[in-house]
């Protein structure tokens, strides 16, 4: 069986990590120790919310009880014991997840919840038979939308900072999504599901992204298409190369492998190199700023110096014509807030939500009137332009 986290390795890593990791290879736990005990408190919270009102004290017990148990007697992941995580991580996890709780982003279902749950379908993705693909969804819930139609949703925690809105398209999510459809008549017999969403919940940015399909959608059809020919394509174990480089910072089983750089080896060591080679370039750039002032230096096909560009900036008009546009009334202090406040940025995306739907020629038209272009100088490299 592939999993979605196999597929999530092979596209962190390289192949050689799927290699290790069917090998039982260590991986460091402590790294994502923070992270598996948000999830295992959120996991808790959510089970005892099921039908019940928690209250902020119930919660705190909750996570305490999650804290206690990881870091004394370690928890099973898909039947496999897992050793106690260190106290400080386990602490951490619980600190983000009853944060999240707290803020106003946070919504957890009091009905109907699948927390954890292992979904897998067969080669024709539907439920039974030889296992072809299959991941472990972190909550999936069935809710109703605005419109009454009935959405079902597989949300995924995350806990690295990076993770935002982009993710919602990534082979793991389409792929959770997948499974959720092929196994929604058997959870949610009684209900009809005429979209399905993705959501990911970044706990530190405490920030709910999410995206709709309606069930209907060809997308879906070409997604599973996608993710036959991702599974198809893993080599087998014989032909996986290693392929160090910049990922290995990443990868689960960088411990455990032969090949990782020497820079993964010694992370600190490799930091202090960056802070140093930081100083070194920045003493560099003194020098060869001042020696560009008037001129652009040449070297080996790029050039270093103030290269020419222009920057957009909101014109003199673009506080009035945004103003006409979303009606905001004409008084003195909105409008200098505004002056103040807006950027080119911002002029063109409330031009764009705005006139959403309308011909792409008016919103051009608009936007020649509200920015204007002034000359600025970068200074850096810049490749030459192919002849
Ligand atoms: S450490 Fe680098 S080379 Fe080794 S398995 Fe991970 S990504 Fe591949």
């Amino acid at each position: 069986m592939i999993s979605s986290s196999t597929l999530g390795l092979l596209a962190r890593a390289c192949p050689h990590a799927l290699t290790l990791q069917e090998d039982g290879a260590p991986y460091p736990r402590d790294h994502f120790a923070a992270g598996t005990a948000a999830h295992v408190v959120l996991e808790e919270v959510t089970i005892l919310g099921q039908g019940a009102t928690l209250t902020d004290d119930d919660r705190s017990r909750a996570a305490a009880r999650v804290v206690a148990e990881l870091s004394t007697v370690g928890r099973s992941f898909r039947g496999d014991p897992q050793p106690p995580l260190p106290l400080d991580a386990a602490l951490e996890g619980a600190d983000l997840a009853l944060d999240w709780l707290r803020s106003d982003d946070a919504w957890l279902p009091s009905e109907g919840a699948h927390v954890e749950g292992q979904l897998e379908v067969g080669e024709d993705w539907t439920p039974g038979g030889p296992v072809w693909y299959g991941g472990l969804i972190d909550l999936l819930y069935w809710t109703e939308g605005a419109e009454g139609e009935g959405v079902l949703v597989v949300r995924d925690y995350k806990t690295a900072w990076p993770h935002t809105g982009g993710i919602l398209e990534s082979a793991q999510l389409r792929g959770y999504a997948l499974l959720a459809l092929a196994h929604a008549e058997r959870l949610y017999p009684d209900r009809d599901v005429d979209v399905i969403r993705r959501e990911v919940v970044n706990l530190r940015r405490q920030e709910t992204y999410h995206v709709d399909l309606p069930v209907d959608s060809w997308a879906l059809g070409e997604w599973r298409d996608q993710l036959d020919a991702m599974i198809r394509a893993i080599p087998r174990r014989e032909r996986r190369t290693p392929n160090p480089g910049p990922r290995c910072g990443g990868c689960s089983y960088v411990l455990a492998c032969e090949h990782r750089p020497p820079e993964v080896a010694d992370l600190e060591g490799t930091a202090r190199r960056m802070l140093a080679l930081r100083a070194e370039a920045g003493a560099l750039e003194a020098t060869l700023r001042e020696a560009t002032r008037d001129s652009l230096l040449s070297v080996d096909g790029s050039t270093l110096g103030y290269q020419p560009g222009s920057r957009s900036t909101p014109s003199d008009e673009a506080v009035e014509a945004l103003s006409e546009l979303y009606r905001v009334p004409e008084d003195e202090s909105t409008r200098t807030l505004l002056r103040h406040l807006l950027t080119a940025g911002g002029v063109s995306k409330a031009l764009r939500a705005a006139l959403k739907g309308q011909p792409r020629e008016r919103r051009a038209a608009l936007e020649e009137r509200c920015l204007t272009g002034a000359p600025y100088r970068t200074w850096g490299w810049r490749d030459r332009t192919p002849e």
